[in-house]
């Protein structure tokens, strides 16, 4: 199928089912044939691969990952698309449809559920207004992931793949250099969606190593620590972490951490690598642990 029946298509089916295209949804659909398989390139997906798919919108990515996949399981939150994607995918036999709000499923219970015997591969084209809180959720989750591939917004992708002591650097940046490795496989312009928005995007993947880059005594208490240095972006390192509810340090040993890690009482949280920030999680966890 060529670009142009994509989007024709698209618009046919917008029109025909009198769909209103839903802003609040981040719903951008994908109309250009040469990006859907760069997608799934990127996302290896064979057909011994379950796919979760966020977002199926009317169901033009969907297809070509049922072609590609053994499975897709497909979360879309919008009711009104759900009978628009039972149409359009009726010739597909290997997609279940979920009508939910993905932060709301429990991906353990499903994987458990559904009876998935093997990692999970993500791929989606992001909603752009959830894009962090969807990726944070999916990394935080504990499901095994054989990797990830989304469609983001271009500004996304820089902070996926930033260094310390930039602007883009941060929360996301650190999670997800925890969890895997960030390639960008595809720029994509506003043009290759219909409605257009109003950013550039990027096609990334995220491989799932078998070991993280570092070892930390306690996950969950390093995510907390990073968390609280970013927080307030602007504040040092000892304040967001004085500051943060979910840590209860004193100033005492706050100062004496820091110190011991190498850094002045100024130091910011931006400043530190993940080796750093797994190494200070350490110390407090020796301290006190969660
Ligand atoms: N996959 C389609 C495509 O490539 O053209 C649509 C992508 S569109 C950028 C994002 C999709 O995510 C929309 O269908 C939207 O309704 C859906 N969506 C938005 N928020 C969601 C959420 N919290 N849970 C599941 N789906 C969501």
């Amino acid at each position: 199928m060529n670009e142009l029946s994509i989007r024709d298509r698209t618009l046919k089916i917008i029109n025909g089912y009198d769909f209103l295209v839903k802003k609040k949804y981040g719903q951008n659909f994908l109309v250009r044939e040469e990006i859907f398989e760069k997608i799934v390139a990127a996302a290896e997906v064979t057909k011994d691969d379950v796919v979760l798919e966020i977002g199926p919108g009317i169901g033009a990515l969907t297809g070509y990952l049922a072609r590609n996949a053994r499975s897709v399981i497909a979360v879309e939150i919008d009711k009104n698309l759900i009978p628009i994607l039972e149409e359009t995918l009726a010739d597909h036999d290997n997609i279940e449809l979920i009508n939910k709000d993905i932060l709301k499923v429990d991906l353990n219970a499903l994987v458990k559920e559904k009876g998935i015997d093997r990692p999970l591969k993500v791929v989606a084209n992001l909603p752009y207004y959830i894009t962090t809180p969807i990726i944070m959720e999916l990394l935080r989750s504990g499901v095994e992931f054989a990797g990830m591939t989304f469609m983001v917004q271009k500004e996304v992708a820089e902070r996926m793949q930033a260094g310390p002591r930039t602007k883009s650097y941060g929360a996301l940046t650190l999670a997800v250099q925890y969890y895997g490795d960030v390639s960008i496989a595809a720029e994509v312009p506003p043009g290759a969606f219909i409605p257009e928005p109003e950013v550039d995007s990027a096609v990334v993947h995220i491989s799932m190593p078998k070991a993280a880059p570092v070892e930390v005594r306690n996950r969950e208490l390093m995510f907390r620590i990073i968390r609280a240095s970013f927080n307030q972006r602007r504040k040092t390192l000892y304040n967001g972490i004085k500051n943060f509810p979910e840590l209860q340090y004193s100033k005492e040993i706050i100062t004496a951490n820091i110190e011991k890690l190498g850094h002045g009482p100024m130091v910011r949280g931006e400043e530190l690598t993940l080796k750093e920030f797994a190494i200070l999680s350490d110390y407090f966890d020796m301290e006190r642990p969660l």
